[in-house]
């Protein structure tokens, strides 16, 4: 007999899919893109069907345990998107629809015991003595009640029952039964309205005044009096408190059948109001050619990307508006993917001032059950745009004409702590490019792969110059902090000859310089704001000579080398090089060499000392980490309670205060010395984006960058506000290395608790690439990673370069990467459970 066979995709870290029998009474709704429950192994899991195989692959297949969808959860569509996902990014099919599944629709799976026993209490009796934790199950199941093992465990509050039940099944006295439910469900809620019967009484109460001949008592009436006004079905819960009555009293009403109850699905919403009616506005030139473009695209109904190129108020979420507003007149949908919803809730009050009740929003702030209605109403086709962070890329719209990525150059678009590391941004363009849809990649620094993309014809380029409000760009100084030391030091030789006193051993560090002192000084005598910022990580230290800033670069690679404080060495985490740190400095001779790396603290401690007077504010990892405290901080800062901001990265994104005249950029090198090969992009997008904070129409803003390497190709196009010119510089640098745009990177990453062992996975790994190496791409290290034990748990990296000139869609660097990993998984290593091995296509951090 045919049997009837499916392809199960299961998330666990095996590159395959599982075949299973389909029973026959699951027959006619097994579909493609169901999800199942089956045994695998000892374990219960839930998989995704993705195959329907001809022939069995080998014998003694296991038949699916449940069906769980009755629609698919996936569609086509999705399953070849997730299925190129798992290809790309090395991470097996399973893990990547697990990825793709709302929250609330994850199976939670819970053992309920019952009581099977016939005599009770003989049973209780015979366990009182002998079996304490039989006697209190049995106790707590007496009355007839299901429980979970969980609910068990409380109740008898013992933790280790599972014996104790397990002999107990064994003699019968009670069952155990896996069930399966979906941890969210719609939400139900009870609406009320008035029955015709109700209506009539009412009448009768209106008519009669005299409390006699009301018949009802006093809080029936209340609610029958409340329900009067209504046309249509209230909720339960508002009449109950509006009139005062319980729900008891309401009960009473229906059944003297004056009132109907009902069940009825209500969608959660998570807080966005108040929503205000959108301002009326005519879209500038600039932005009324782009809108024109994308709408060509969009009616022509083919794949197509657009990088729009704009800073911060240029117009382009206003682009982003208009365009989606001519997606849904063509009757299609569309996804808007925005770096961090927490830190833009404008933008989605925005997007629900215009579309209402059409936008739904995803993101991990909200609860599961408001995550999995919103799934659930883009599933239905109820709602047509979807907004929210890089998971909503796998929203299950149907018909989608247009994925906007914001700021597209973001980090957080990529997964880097768990599979499958995807980028949204990358999977945006292949999605849209699956089901012929646009894209807008919009940015006020767009990345050197997406600029590259645009200059080589890839993307259509679409460029808004000028800010709405024309707000002038604010002048930007640099200031040399080589310089700044050594007027200290002369300052210091002078008083110290004065009061003939003793030349300190050690020079005092000097963060903040006598320019930027000043110009703070100013902004505080006429009540203008001042925004600092300090962007240090606390686990890369480099060392520098202080004389004249000069810093070791690996010969090889061009990227900073770390000091590795317990080896006392210079180490390149890319290629592994290793040199001793110099104790004079090979540029001038100075002696002076000294690590570099200090944190917002130590520069308030600073602040406070030269400007007593001012009242600042600190925001950072350590300030903002309690809930509400980043929105606090900016309110405080935005009414004028306190003078200077100062924090990392994070204030330089998406404020906006009008008071703000001056930006001071407290070291620029501690982005640029990251031991990154995107470091000097970084720190040229974070310059840029931290200096619009300056200056609106009126007033001008000024900018103070203090660095030790003021000819950095990097700061030099922020002083002139030159994209153009600095995209032209760095593309040059990354082509010359083989960096990306020019070749792809994959870093391969091994960790584990004992050094040597991590070591020599990381080696025979390499061993087996290593001979296929060459034309294709090529294999660094392995090498220690730039933070090389997080967690007690050590890490080595083996990079590869994979040239994107010879092997454009990274098929040759796959298969060999797919073959080095079948051996490693052949030989003796993979027995070795406690070493992990992840692969990271496309990584967006080098550390
Ligand atoms: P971006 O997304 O580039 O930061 P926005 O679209 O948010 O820019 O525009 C900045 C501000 O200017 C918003 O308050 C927006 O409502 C307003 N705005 C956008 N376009 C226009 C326009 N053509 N005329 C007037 N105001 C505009
Ligand atoms: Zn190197």
């Amino acid at each position: 007999m045919k049997q009837f066979l499916v392809d199960i995709a299961l998330p666990v870290p095996l590159d395959k899919t599982f075949t299973y029998i389909t029973p026959p009474e699951l027959q006619p709704l097994a579909k493609a893109g169901s999800r199942v429950l089956v045994t695998f192994g000892k374990k219960t899991l839930s998989g995704v069907i993705v195959g329907f195989p001809a022939v069995a692959p080998v014998q003694g297949l296991k038949p699916l345990i449940d069906l769980l969808d009755a629609e698919p959860t996936f569609s086509e569509e999705m399953l070849r998107l997730t299925r190129w996902m798992s290809e790309y990014y090395f991470a097996p099919w399973g893990e990547v629809l697990k990825a793709a599944t709302p929250q609330g629709l994850t199976i939670e799976r819970t053992r309920h015991v019952r009581l099977a026993v016939e005599d009770i209490r003989s049973a209780l009796e015979a366990t009182k003595r002998t079996a304490p934790k039989q006697h209190a199950i049995l106790a707590a199941l007496q009355h007839g009640n299901d429980l979970t093992v969980a609910q068990l465990q409380k109740k008898t509050r013992a933790s280790r029952i599972h014996a104790a039940l397990h002999q107990m099944e064994q003699r019968g006295w009670i069952t155990v039964e896996e069930i399966a439910k979906p941890r969210a469900k719609p939400k139900l809620e009870k609406f009320v309205q008035l029955t015709d019967g109700g209506k009539g009484s009412l009448y009768q109460l209106d008519a009669s005044t005299d409390e006699k001949s009301g018949r009802l008592p006093p809080k029936q009436r209340a609610l029958l009096l409340a329900l009067s006004g209504a046309e249509q079905r209230q909720r339960v819960q508002g009449v109950l408190k509006h009139a005062g009555a319980s729900l008891s009293t309401l009960r009473t009403l229906e059944q003297k059948g004056l009132v109907a109850i009902t069940l009825r699905e209500v969608v959660r919403e998570s807080e966005y109001e108040p929503i205000e009616p959108p301002p009326h506005i005519t879209l500038n030139q600039y932005q009324q050619h782009a809108v024109q473009t994308i709408a060509a695209a969009i009616q022509e109904v083919r794949y197509k990307t657009f990088l729009l190129h704009g800073v911060t108020g240029s117009g382009k979420t206003q682009v982003y508006i208009e365009t989606i507003r001519l997606v849904l007149a063509a009757g299609k949908t569309a996804i808007v993917l925005v770096p961090e919803i927490s830190l833009t809730p404008q933008t989605v009050r925005r997007f629900k001032a215009h579309f209402a009740n059409d936008v739904a929003v995803m993101h991990s702030r909200m609860s599961v059950g408001e995550r999995f209605d919103a799934w659930r109403l883009a599933h239905e086709a109820r709602i047509k745009i979807v907004i929210g962070p890089r998971s909503a890329i796998f929203a299950p719209l149907r018909n989608i004409g247009l994925i906007v990525v914001d700021e597209e150059q973001e980090a957080s678009y990529k997964q880097f702590d768990s599979t499958p590391r995807y980028n949204a941004r990358d999977v945006a363009i292949v999605r849209a490019s699956n089901t012929k849809a646009v894209v807008i990649l919009g940015s006020a620094t767009p990345s050197a792969e997406s600029y590259h993309n645009a200059l080589s014809g890839k993307y259509e380029m679409l460029v808004l110059p000028e800010r709405v409000d024309n707000a002038r760009l604010p002048s930007i100084e640099i200031v040399d902090m080589t310089k700044e030391r050594k007027w200290v030091y002369e300052e210091l030789k002078k008083e110290v000859k004065e009061r003939q006193g003793e030349f300190p051993k050690r020079l005092p560090i000097v963060s903040i310089s006598h320019v930027l002192k000043d110009k703070i000084r100013q902004r505080l005598q006429n009540n203008e704001g001042t925004i600092l910022l300090q962007n240090r990580r606390g686990f890369s230290h480099v060392v520098e000579c202080y004389d004249c800033g000069f810093v070791e670069q690996c010969d090889n690679c061009e990227v900073t080398l770390t000091y590795h404080v317990t080896k006392k060495h210079l180490r390149c985490h890319y290629c592994g090089f290793v040199k001793k740190p110099p104790t004079v400095c090979p540029k001038c001779g100075g002696i002076e060499i000294r690590f570099h790396a200090f944190g917002t603290q130590q520069v308030q401690q600073e602040l406070q000392g030269l400007l007593p007077e001012a009242r600042l504010l600190r925001m950072d990892l350590d300030t903002t980490s309690r809930k509400g405290a980043h929105n606090r901080l900016l309110m405080e800062f935005g009414t004028g309670k306190a003078d200077i901001l100062l924090g990392t990265q994070m204030v330089a994104k998406g404020l906006d205060f009008p008071r703000v005249t001056l930006v001071g950029v407290i070291s620029a090198d501690t982005q640029m010395l990251l031991p990154d090969f995107r470091s000097a992009e970084r720190t040229f997008q974070l310059l840029t984006q931290v200096a619009g904070r300056a200056g609106r129409s009126d007033l001008a803003g000024e900018v103070i960058i203090q660095t030790l390497r003021p000819e950095h190709y990097s700061l030099k196009h922020v002083v002139s506000h030159d994209f153009p010119g600095f995209y032209r510089e760095e593309l040059e640098y990354r082509r010359e290395l083989d960096y990306p745009p020019f070749s792809r990177i994959v870093l391969v990453e091994f960790k584990g608790e004992k050094e040597n062992e991590v070591d020599h996975h990381a080696k025979k790994f390499g061993e087996f690439l290593q001979p296929s190496a060459g034309k294709y791409f090529t294999v660094l290290g392995p090498a220690e990673a730039a933070i090389p034990k997080i967690k007690n748990r050590y890490r080595t990296h083996i990079l590869i370069k994979n040239f994107k000139s010879t092997d454009p869609s990274g098929s040759q660097l796959r298969t060999a990467l797919v073959k080095a990993r079948q051996q490693y998984e052949a030989s003796a290593l993979s027995k070795n459970k406690k070493i992990q091995l992840t692969i990271d296509v496309d990584p967006q951090g080098m550390m």
